[in-house]
């Protein structure tokens, strides 16, 4: 797979970004995801096809019930 070394063009609106710069997930996701503009992102796929997801959605589609704004 190639991965292009540019952040996500959702990074900064994205809840996964607010749910790290808050504490409240680990950094690991920004890190493996959004900061390397990973396409791999389920959140990412949705978003360009236009389809709901949760923001308690993770990248990998997994959810997390324990997130909140
Ligand atoms: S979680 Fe996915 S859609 Fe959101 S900024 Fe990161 S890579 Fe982009």
């Amino acid at each position: 797979m190639k991965t292009k070394n540019k952040i996500c063009k959702w990074y900064p609106v994205c809840p996964i970004k607010y749910f790290v710069d808050h504490g409240k997930l680990d950094r690991k996701w920004v890190e493996n995801y959004c900061l390397i503009g990973n396409k791999d992102c389920i959140r990412y796929k949705l978003e360009e096809s236009g389809e709901y997801h949760p923001d308690n959605m993770l990248p990998n589609g997994e959810i997390k019930e324990e997130l909140y704004y």
